[in-house]
């Protein structure tokens, strides 16, 4: 089930549509995005890898991504490539191990380096204290609680 975030800062800033995780539709999702990949969309790199080896596949879960430069903040699909022995049906989503090609994200902004924040159940509850799962505001670079909003089907 996909879910949405909710990013909140006493300066004023609030979005409240971040996606994160897997909905009903991810199948169809997983199959679009892996055209566009084999399409050339997502770089030349990533059109060669797919369309190389049959036994990669796209993650294209959605995660949010953020800007280790101007801290801008958004959701977009993951797009790692892996490869697994796992994988269950339409809806399986890689385990770290699996993952073969990590796809970078850059900011559409400042064209920068993003990076990929976990957001825990434990996160949404309670805030966090790991370094990996802190939320920078977008608006005033102060540490916010990205929390779980609702679900998406
Ligand atoms: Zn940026
Ligand atoms: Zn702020």
């Amino acid at each position: 089930m996909g879910r949405m975030i909710t990013v909140e800062c006493d300066c004023g800033f609030f979005k409240d549509d971040y996606m994160y995780g897997v909905n009903m539709a991810y199948p169809k999702v997983k199959k679009h995005q892996t055209a566009l990949a084999k399409s050339g969309y997502y770089g030349k790199q990533w059109q060669e890898f797919l369309n190389n080896d049959p036994e990669l596949s796209v993650n294209a879960e959605y995660r949010l991504y953020q800007c280790t430069s101007c801290y801008k903040l958004i959701s977009e699909y993951c797009m790692d490539l892996y490869r697994s022995s796992r994988d269950d049906g339409c809806y399986y989503t890689p385990e770290p191990d699996e993952v073969v090609y990590h796809y970078k994200h850059i900011c559409p902004d400042c064209k920068k380096r993003m990076v990929y924040i976990p957001i825990s159940q434990k996160h949404c509850l309670y805030g966090t204290n790991d370094p990996e799962e802190l939320v920078f505001c977008p608006k005033c670079g102060n540490i916010v609680i990205a929390k779980l909003s609702g679900f998406t089907d």
